[in-house]
């Protein structure tokens, strides 16, 4: 079975890995795909997003890095896929990812949305935050591996951030 999980990773935290690394362990493969949304602002390009996942998980054999812009369920009949898988946070996280279910089912019935309860030592982890304690100069290395670390100094410091 095969699973698509979605999202910005601007830039991918250890709360995303954790998903990914349990779905991996599930599902025959797991497609990471990066949503190429123009009219939000992201930190990095879908490219270099795609370029961090690709070294973060290059030893997950099952697990294929993507892009994707457009109507996720349109994406997901695309690749074959009628499993998305999302992570949920908090409260804060439900009301949206409901309505956003509730959508996608209406535009695609066969199309099943699931949900993975983050670890609680992730619970709080966002790619924003983390770029927020970034910019101000503190300590992300318990937040995102080195070399997301490193691309986010290196942003920072281009005054891209
Ligand atoms: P989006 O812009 O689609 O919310 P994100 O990159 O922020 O994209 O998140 C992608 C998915 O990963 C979402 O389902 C989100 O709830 C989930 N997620 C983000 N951070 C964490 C975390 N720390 N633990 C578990 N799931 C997370």
């Amino acid at each position: 079975m095969v699973v698509i999980y979605p999202g910005s990773f601007d830039p991918v935290t250890y709360g995303h890995i954790d998903i990914i690394n349990r779905c991996a362990k599930k599902f025959d493969k797991v497609i990471v795909s990066v949503l190429n949304n123009s009219s939000k602002k992201n930190m990095f390009t879908v490219d270099e997003r795609m370029d961090l996942l690709k070294k973060v998980l290059e030893n997950y054999d099952n697990v294929e890095i993507d892009s994707f812009n457009g109507l996720l369920v349109d994406y997901a009949k695309k690749k074959n896929c009628s499993l998305i898988v999302r992570g949920l946070r908090a409260v804060s996280d439900f009301e949206y990812e409901m309505q956003m279910a509730l959508v996608n089912k209406k535009l695609a019935k066969d199309i099943e949305t699931i949900y993975m309860v983050a670890q609680g030592e992730y619970s709080y982890l966002s790619s924003s935050i983390v770029k927020e304690v970034a910019t101000f100069g503190g300590d992300i290395s318990c937040f995102v591996p080195k070399v997301v670390e490193k691309a986010l100094r290196e942003k920072i410091k281009g005054g891209q951030g």
